[in-house]
């Protein structure tokens, strides 16, 4: 029997998530179809229930469906409750569970790029449900600090309230990103990470900057969790200062890793996903 996972989300056509993980399903010989499913939101109820037949591994969720789908599992697990959002669904024999893969996805690729967050003093730049992840996934790696800006200054305080619950000693604060003591909060930053969709291709704010890159110092480490373009201006810029970056082409990768592992309890052939992601951007930006 040929079995099925998939990517649930709207729209799903421009991911390049079923590149690469067919391309892992099919280097380690598993008989499985990786498919885009792309879901209104009246049809994600139904199409989750029917994950739970014994033909299907699970799923991946993405925008607009991360936090819609949480309710709709079985069990968590608990980076999923604390982040408050699911990318990942396991079927067990019926039994719907929910992960956030995208905390280790980030830690991984900051890991890989030579990074140790451990007693870091960091700035989120933004407070969606990919800065939660990212924050989540700093705290557990021990951080000294965090300060988390956003154009919405109320969504980062809210971000910051839930943080403090469980935030094991790390100082942590708020501001709107037109805060004056924003730039200083940048300069004094060991790593800055942009979580925001500033700079995603195809959006309204394509080749634009979150901020001033002027205002970030050239010992500390840029990431952008933007994967499309591989590079962003913001990326670019941040290198050009000096600064040590890393892109979102990784993390999308690790987070993907991180599910096909939980679906197929196989070590993930994450040079092969790599390899595939990278081809399928190439393709694109060509
Ligand atoms: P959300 O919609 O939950 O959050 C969007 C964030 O971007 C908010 O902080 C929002 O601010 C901010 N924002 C959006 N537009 C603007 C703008 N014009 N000016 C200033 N701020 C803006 O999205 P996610 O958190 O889920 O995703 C954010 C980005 O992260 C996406 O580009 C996504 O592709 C990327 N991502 C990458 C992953 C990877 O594996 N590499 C994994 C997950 C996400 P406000 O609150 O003020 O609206």
């Amino acid at each position: 029997m040929t079995l099925r996972a998939g990517l649930i989300g709207h729209p799903v056509g421009h991911s390049i998530s079923p590149r690469f993980q067919q391309a892992a399903f099919d280097a380690v010989g598993l008989d499985v179809r990786y498919q885009p499913w792309d879901l209104q939101p009246g049809e994600l109820e139904g199409f989750i229930d029917q994950l739970r037949q014994n033909d299907a591994l699970g799923a991946n969720v993405t925008i607009p469906y991360k936090e819609a789908a949480l309710r709709h599992m079985d069990g968590l697990h608990e980076t999923a409750r604390f982040v408050g959002a699911i990318n990942t669904i396991v079927n067990n024999d019926g039994h719907l569970q929910g992960y956030n893969t995208d905390v280790t996805g980030f830690q991984r690729s900051l890991t890989d790029a030579g990074f140790n967050p451990s007693g870091a003093n960091a700035v989120l730049w933004g407070a969606g449900g990919a800065a939660r992840a990212v924050a989540w996934a700093l705290i557990w790696r021990g951080i000294e600090s965090l300060t988390i800006i956003n154009r919405t200054a109320v969504r980062g305080g809210r971000l910051r309230h839930d943080l403090a619950s469980a935030s094991a000693g790390a100082k942590l604060r708020s501001m709107g990103a037109d805060d004056e003591a924003v730039p200083a909060a940048l300069q004094h930053a060991d790593l800055v990470v942009q979580c925001t969709s500033i700079g995603l291709k195809g959006g309204e704010t394509e080749g634009q900057l979150p901020f001033d890159p002027n205002w970030l110092a050239d010992a500390t480490f840029v990431a952008d969790l933007i994967a499309n373009p591989v590079e962003t201006p913001f990326v670019r810029a941040a290198r050009g200062l000096g600064c040590r970056v890393l892109g979102g082409l990784p993390m999308l990768v690790y987070q993907g890793a991180a599910a096909f592992e939980l679906w197929t309890e196989r070590e993930a052939p994450v040079d092969v996903m790599l390899a595939a992601a990278h081809a399928a951007m190439s393709e694109r930006e060509s």
